[in-house]
């Protein structure tokens, strides 16, 4: 559909497709799980329950993305190998990590009550996530040997410290034991302070976990498996796994030793251009899908849209640097600050923070919006990120979102409105085809006694979420300081126009 003068901003999104014969590595991390797992009182220093449910979370991605074909994970990451000639996404390295992270987190909170019943989610888990590209199937295999040699050393270093801390010192005296011991030197202390055979404790703990697909017997269906494994990334463990040759391809000597310069590459993150606004944009995937089987009401669903609101909102009282956002449908738009430093710019860090984040609030927020209505399969969001040099064009931006918002809502009122009436949908499209504005207007008065500006504004001009200090007679005083307070507020306006920035110069101001 064209769109207005404003569509020249969608030349600033990058290409970020990532290029054949690479292949393609996703790796997830928890965010501050530190705070996490002793809010939730995971057991130390690996608690079982956590790792099984990482574990389903890798296999119900495999399961909903068929082109991952090999995981492996610990503690609270996960890495994801995708089939060698993958056109998962065309390759585009930011959808990939996001809805990978996306998917991921909301499966983690839907399956949460299934793992720890008795305790319930206080905080809102997310994931941070990035792509490594392999150059060939030597580079996977130095990537996996690396980080299956992190999960050893970070699970021996663990033992030892709660062992320690356990026997009565504190963390700091902890800490300042094992400062410069070697692998030796940890094995004796287990052994000697503890009696405990390090090579005894239980193989998810020491070597990781693998999620593999497998065809069932009957070759109709195929099932997710957890294996563990010594060495992930050698030749025997490899040739196991025939569907592992087929989809990667085998390697060609076992290795031990990481190259310091792949190492580098595996550390590497793009970084967005300095002072520019960034935005990031999420949209979901498949909704069009997911509010069938949920059964929004069509064209607008009002509490799909407030639950996206929520999420919103609680992106904004997350992350500080976040000065704005507006959002239409499935797709949220977050504009950071000029000068913002999150995540040092990093793309990945930025979208996949935001996207996890967000994807797990809408999880954990459905309920409240939806109390009748069961969740029945887990959302997931693509993100990317854009730079925009000037508030002119940041504006543009934003004026191209919600002149998109208008054109469709105009569009799918049209539309739905027809097929309420008793038109098939290709009847109602076909019906439609090349009308303009002031004829669909018309349509509705005339046909359905609809006068469009008399519709929700929430469904005409979308929602916009920020942190309201503008009116000072409606502050209010925090009672305990005296201070004035802010808040995050949802309002539906027309943000291309003047008059909304001129109302409220603080939110694009450059001194923030
Ligand atoms: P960042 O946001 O920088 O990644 P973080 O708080 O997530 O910070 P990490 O160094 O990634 O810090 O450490 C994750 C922490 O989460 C571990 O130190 C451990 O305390 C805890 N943790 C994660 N998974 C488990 C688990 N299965 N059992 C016990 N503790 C866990
Ligand atoms: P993609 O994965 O490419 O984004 P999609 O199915 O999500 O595919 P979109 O173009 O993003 O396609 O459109 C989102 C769809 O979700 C809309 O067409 C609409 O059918 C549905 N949808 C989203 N939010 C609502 C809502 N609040 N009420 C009714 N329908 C909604
Ligand atoms: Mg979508
Ligand atoms: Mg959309």
């Amino acid at each position: 559909m064209a769109n207005s003068k404003y569509e020249y901003v969608k030349s600033f999104e990058e290409e970020d497709e990532v290029m054949l014969p690479n292949l393609i590595v996703v790796r997830i991390e928890g965010r501050d799980f530190r705070r996490f797992s002793d809010d939730h009182k995971f057991e130390r220093p690996n608690d079982e329950k956590a790792l099984d449910l990482m574990n389903s979370c890798a296999a119900a991605v495999l399961e909903e993305y068929p082109d991952i074909v090999f995981s492996y994970g610990f503690m609270d990451e996960y890495s994801f190998v995708l089939k060698k000639k993958s056109k998962f996404y065309k390759r585009r390295a930011s959808k990939i990590l996001s809805v990978v992270v996306s998917l991921f987190t909301s499966v983690y909170v839907t399956k949460w009550k299934d793992y720890f019943p008795q305790m319930e989610l206080t905080l809102a888990p997310s994931f941070q996530s990035r792509i490594i590209t392999c150059a060939s199937m030597e580079v996977v295999q130095a990537y996996l040997v690396w980080r299956q040699n992190n999960c050893h050393v970070q699970n021996q270093y663990n033992t030892c410290l709660w062992m320690l801390i356990k026997s009565g010192k504190n963390e700091r005296e902890a800490e300042e034991v094992l400062k410069g011991t070697g692998k030796q030197e940890k094995n004796e202390l287990l052994f000697k302070q503890f009696g405990i055979n390090y090579k005894k404790l239980p193989p998810m703990f020491r070597q990781g976990s693998c999620v593999l697909r497998r065809v069932k017997r009957l070759k109709t269906e195929v099932e997710y498996i957890v294996v563990h494994s010594g060495n992930i990334a050698s030749r025997s463990f490899w040739s196991g796994h025939s569907f592992l040759m087929k989809e990667l391809g085998g390697f060609e000597e076992d290795i031990n030793k990481v190259k310091p310069e792949y190492l580098k590459s595996f550390v590497f993150e793009r970084k967005l251009m300095p002072s520019t606004w960034i935005v990031v944009r999420i949209d979901g995937r498949h909704f069009h899908g997911f509010s069938e089987v949920h059964e929004f009401e069509k064209p607008n669903d009002e509490q799909a849209l407030n639950l996206m609101n929520s999420c919103a909102v609680a992106v904004i009282e997350e992350f500080e640097d976040v000065v704005f956002s507006y959002g239409v449908s499935d797709e949220f738009s977050f504009v950071l600050k000029k000068d913002s430093q999150f995540h040092e710019r990093h793309a990945s860090g930025i979208v996949s923070v935001i996207v996890s984040f967000f994807s797990s609030k809408y999880v954990m927020n459905w309920k409240d919006f939806f109390p009748q209505k069961e969740l029945k399969k887990p959302p997931s969001f693509d993100g990317r990120a854009v730079c925009y040099p000037s508030t002119e064009i940041l504006r543009d931006y934003l004026a191209w979102r919600q002149v998109d918002c208008h054109i469709n809502n105009q569009y799918n009122t049209c539309f739905w409105m027809l097929v309420k009436s008793g038109k098939s949908k290709s009847e109602a499209q076909d019906y439609l085809k090349g009308t303009r504005a002031q004829e669909k207007n018309e349509l509705l008065a005339q046909q359905f006694g609809i006068d469009y500006q008399t519709l929700p504004v929430m469904f005409r001009q979308g929602s916009s979420v920020f942190w309201d200090k503008e009116d000072p007679t409606e502050r209010y005083s925090d009672e305990r300081d005296g201070k004035c307070r802010k808040k995050v507020v949802v309002e539906h306006c027309n943000i291309i126009e003047q008059s909304f920035w001129k109302a409220h110069p603080s939110i694009l101001d450059e001194k923030h």
